[in-house]
């Protein structure tokens, strides 16, 4: 179980946890426009303004865009060097989340990754969180076990 700073509630927020317990990523997409919200909204598409949202189920695959290590502790629950990614969702939407299984010094440009839910809890209770592991066999351990045997022969 990990300890993290307090995550944001509300409304649309409070029914994406939900399907984060059942280990559903879902997003609300506009059933008139078909842009996918995110961070979630209280009521109507960011882009079209109707109220016709619809949570739907994500693939929950996408790809590494970019990446951050803080060096510097800005929470007292997230220990540092602390690793963020940026996943570009397969639908679209971009998500800012926590490498699982893997470091960022393993992390190579369009790296695909799949949603994982990690067991965690806040101020307000317990709570499954999203992260994001590699997808294949084609994963930066293996990429990373090539490179130390190569250096290792030379
Ligand atoms: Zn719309």
């Amino acid at each position: 179980m990990q300890r993290r700073p307090r995550r944001v509630r509300g409304r649309g927020h409070d029914e994406f946890w939900a399907f984060c317990e059942a280990g559903e990523l879902r997003m609300q997409r506009c059933k008139d426009c078909g842009h996918v919200q995110w961070p979630p909204v209280p009521d109507a598409c960011e882009r079209c303004e109707l109220a016709v949202l619809e949570w739907e189920r994500l693939s929950g695959t996408g790809q590494i865009v970019s990446w951050c290590t803080f060096e510097r502790s800005y929470y007292p629950d997230l220990p540092v060097p602390w690793d963020t990614i940026l996943v570009e969702l397969e639908e679209g939407p971009l998500f800012i989340s926590n490498p699982d299984g893997f470091t960022n010094e393993e992390v190579r440009i369009n790296m695909p990754v799949r949603v994982t839910f990690v067991d965690c809890e806040d101020e307000t209770g317990r709570f499954r969180l999203p992260a994001f592991e590699p997808v294949g066999p084609t994963g930066p351990k293996n990429q990373k076990g090539a490179q130390d045997e190569t250096a290792s022969t030379a």
